[in-house]
């Protein structure tokens, strides 16, 4: 795997200065978490401090960590400081959005996964397909603490588990669907409440009605990339032709298919990311004055289809040993 290198955060924005006049403002706890819990700011290093020590005090609480990613990049959705941050804590990976992902590289992540000795589940949290797995994984997971907390007569206490993750992978849907009707009640409490909130997954398990947000990383342009196509973080902050012209380039190599049948083009492996995005807006007819190419309307379109799963399910990051061939992840990728 990629060495997660020290975030940065990604050129200012107009998000970022909201955040910090509101700050500045004397604004509440709550509505800090709230703009924490926003994909749109930017991750200052005060930031990054709060949520970290935020992460450490639950961690703290809880007998497991479930880190949730988004199954269509399960690399670039991760924090890089996760290892370090839940070293030693039972970790379950939740591959989420699996609605989205192409099936056959949600089964190789699962198996990558669980090499590295996670326990991994798939979800689509937004219809709750996936979720039932949930606590018998946590339990599987557990199995060792569980024999002994049985042995030491402890039965009454319950598995706590904390879910975490960068922004928008689909914590709070994920929550609210283990909860089912109990999250709503905890998401109605205003502000923030002394001490932890629990919700009740069965009888054995709750949750920390909170998730624990975490920084995206920003470690390479690729990255970055994947997290704005995805829209883990707002694609304004990177020119949309480019990203757009990176992402034509990046499916034309292996989802040739799929540019085939959207955009009616021939996906040539030697034509640049701008060349593909030209051809398909010249076949759309989207042209400018003079006949050009309209490419801004065209990546705004393909961004959008993409989002919208007009595509079809796609993956655009295989594990590591799987990069030499059929690799979607493609690191000597140029536009
Ligand atoms: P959080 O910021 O991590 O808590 O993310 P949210 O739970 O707020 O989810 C962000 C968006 O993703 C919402 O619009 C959800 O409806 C959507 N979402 C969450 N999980 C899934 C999923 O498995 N599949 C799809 N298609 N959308 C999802």
């Amino acid at each position: 795997m990629r060495k997660p290198a020290r975030p940065t955060h990604a050129r200012g924005s107009r998000a970022s200065s909201d955040v910090s006049a509101r700050s500045s403002a004397g604004a509440s706890e709550s509505q800090n978490l709230r703009d924490e819990t926003s994909r749109n700011i930017q991750w200052f290093p005060g930031h990054m401090t709060k949520a970290r020590r935020m992460m450490e005090e639950s961690l703290a609480a809880v007998d497991a960590l479930c880190e949730v990613l988004d199954a269509r990049i399960p690399c670039a959705s991760r924090n890089p400081e996760i290892d370090r941050l839940a070293a030693g804590k039972p970790r379950l990976i939740v591959l989420n959005r699996c609605d989205l992902a192409d099936p056959d590289a949600t089964k190789r992540w699962k198996a990558w996964f669980r090499k590295q000795g996670f326990e991994v589940i798939e979800t689509d949290a937004k219809t709750g397909k996936g979720s039932a797995a949930f606590p018998p994984a946590i339990r599987k997971l557990l199995q060792e603490q569980i024999e002994r907390r049985q042995e030491k007569g402890q039965v009454g206490r319950k598995l706590r588990v904390m879910i975490a993750g960068i922004p928008n992978v689909g914590k709070s849907t994920l929550i609210t669907r283990l909860a089912g009707r109990k999250a709503a009640a905890a998401g109605d409490r205003p502000g923030l409440t002394r001490g932890k909130q629990w919700i009740t997954v069965d009888e054995g398990m709750e949750l920390l009605d909170t998730p624990g947000i975490l920084w995206p990383k920003f470690e390479s342009r690729e990255t970055g990339e994947l997290l704005a196509v995805t829209n883990a973080i707002r694609a304004e902050i990177l020119d949309r032709e480019a990203l757009a012209a990176g992402f034509l380039r990046r499916l034309a190599l292996h989802y040739p298919e799929a540019v085939r049948e959207r955009y009616r083009i021939e996906p040539e492996a030697d034509r640049s990311g701008y060349e593909l995005l030209e051809a398909a807006a010249r076949k759309r007819g989207f042209l400018i004055s003079g006949g050009e190419a309209d490419l801004e309307r065209m990546a705004n379109t393909l961004l959008s289809e993409y989002h919208g799963g007009k595509l079809g399910r796609l993956t655009l990051e295989l594990p590591p040993e799987d990069s030499d061939e059929n690799a979607v992840s493609d690191p000597d990728f140029t536009v």
